[in-house]
């Protein structure tokens, strides 16, 4: 059986026993294969828009003799799929911002009709995926944050319910009152859309790794913005440092409990 890395393990390990799985943007199918092989899955569907993927993932498919439960398809998003396909979908390894695309591309030609369950990977703009899956209520069920080979990646697990039970649940999901901090419900929604509802209320270390790092990569930003005399860059530069204070303010509340005294 293949052996996966932590970060599609954890991916796979959210994937309903049983389901009909898409697995989008699936280069070398590892993550397909591997879940006919644990029989976790009866079948699968690898989609990928690039040839040298695509011949990766029919390759690995036809050296794991998995031809004829694995499908390997070539094709922009989830054009690959014919509606009430799959039950689950899996899209790891790119970007929030393309990856929202594909989903919004995806629901407007009715390709999501019938599939319950999203597990989606961003590698950065998680808010975007977020920001998605609200919009198209789904509800946000489960995330979780994980470091491999000094990388971090945060993994989101959805449903599909009925309209009002979704936002029942999201509501609850995007209560932002446990943070304690002396902001607007609205704000605080924005909040928990950037870092994680769940990620937040369990917050592990490397939860704290990663948003340090943020934060450094916002100063070394704004010191650069520094030497620029452009007005716009005076305008950005405001907004990056506000954007530094309440990502700082919520990770002390996390720590401490209480927002911070600044
Ligand atoms: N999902 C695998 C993983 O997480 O290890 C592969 C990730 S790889 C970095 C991203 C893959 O998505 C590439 O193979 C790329 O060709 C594919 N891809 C990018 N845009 C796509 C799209 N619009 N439709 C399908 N596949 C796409």
């Amino acid at each position: 059986m293949l052996k996966l890395s932590k970060r599609l393990q954890t991916i796979a390990e959210f994937v309903s026993y049983g389901s009909r799985v898409a697995d989008i943007g699936s280069d070398h199918a590892l993550l397909p294969v591997y879940l006919i092989q644990s029989k976790r899955v009866p079948s699968a569907i690898a989609g990928e828009l690039n040839p040298g993927p695509f011949e990766a993932a029919r390759k690995q498919a036809a050296d794991a003799g998995l031809t004829s439960k694995l499908q390997v398809r070539r094709g922009d998003g989830l054009s690959v799929l014919q509606p009430g396909e799959a039950d689950t979908i899996t899209i790891a390894g790119m970007g929030g911002s393309l990856m929202s695309g594909i989903l919004e591309e995806g629901y407007l030609a009715g390709k999501l009709e019938g599939v319950k369950e999203l597990v989606l990977q961003p590698n950065v703009g998680e808010e975007f995926v977020r920001s998605w899956l609200l919009k198209r209520s789904w509800w946000l069920a489960e995330e979780t944050i994980l470091e491999e080979d000094d990388k971090i990646y945060e993994v989101l697990h959805a449903f599909k319910y009925e309209e009002s039970e979704v936002l029942k649940r999201n509501a609850e999901v995007y209560d932002a009152s446990f943070l304690t901090l002396p902001i607007h419900q609205d704000m605080g929604a924005a909040i928990l859309e950037k870092m994680g509802p769940h990620l937040l209320r369990e917050p592990k270390e490397v939860f704290f790794k990663k948003w340090r790092f943020e934060l450094d990569k916002l100063g070394k930003i704004v010191t650069q913005m520094s030497q620029s005399d452009l007005e716009q860059a005076e305008l950005k530069k405001k907004q990056f440092r506000e954007e530094m204070s309440v990502i700082e303010e919520v990770l002390q509340c996390l720590q401490t409990g209480k927002p911070s005294s600044k």
